[in-house]
């Protein structure tokens, strides 16, 4: 269904039961689904020490490999390593990490993945103060002339998706959304052209 869907991307949120209160799935799973589809992997690590892992999600199919500025002693280091295995790098920040803080790596991002709930679960609420976060990345981002795609992640509906790409998102992620109704492609179609 997916595959003869709008969708561009399919997110995959990985979780250990440590940095978030919850376990998910992993690198068997990643593999096994790249056998499935040919659309990019944007792998969402809402895992601790995610520098262990990096090239074995590589090699299960990521594309896109995004880790959390919360989870990262040598977040420098972490995104060099994930760009020099050859897939996009993504950071992504809590609700209640500022995004000020983002400064001295927004330079060397492709993506940036701000939580709109909190980590963990899904089928959560929009936090409404995100589209503050939004608007603030996109005036940083835009003051450093750097094109870095801006993603958020949780809560996305149709009725809050156009007001998230007007305040400056470029990538939504929908998981209850979509998966929740009797139609999900065309809830995907609605969201694109949201
Ligand atoms: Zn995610």
């Amino acid at each position: 269904m997916l595959n003869e869907s709008e969708a561009d991307w399919f997110h995959l949120d990985v979780m250990d039961g440590r940095f978030v209160p919850n376990i998910s799935f992993g690198l068997p799973f990643v593999s096994q689904l790249r056998k499935a589809t040919t659309k990019s992997f944007d792998v969402h690590l809402m895992i601790e020490e995610p520098e262990k892992y990096a090239e074995a999600f590589k090699n299960a199919g990521a594309d896109r490999l995004t880790v959390h500025y919360e989870a990262c002693r040598n977040l420098h280091r972490n995104i060099q390593q994930i760009k020099s295995l050859g897939m996009k790098a993504g950071v992504a920040i809590n609700p209640h990490t500022r995004v000020e803080l983002l400064g001295d790596i927004v330079c060397d991002v492709d993506q940036i993945l701000i939580m709109s709930v909190n980590p963990g679960f899904g089928g959560q609420h929009f936090i409404d103060h995100t589209y503050q976060k939004i608007r603030e990345l996109k005036k940083m981002l835009h003051d450093c002339g750097l094109n870095v795609l801006i993603e958020i992640d949780g809560g996305v509906t149709l009725e809050n998706a156009s007001a998230i790409i007007h305040a400056g998102a470029n990538v939504l992620v929908a998981g209850n959304t979509v998966f929740s109704s009797p139609d999900p492609k065309k809830i995907i179609s609605q969201l694109k052209n949201a």
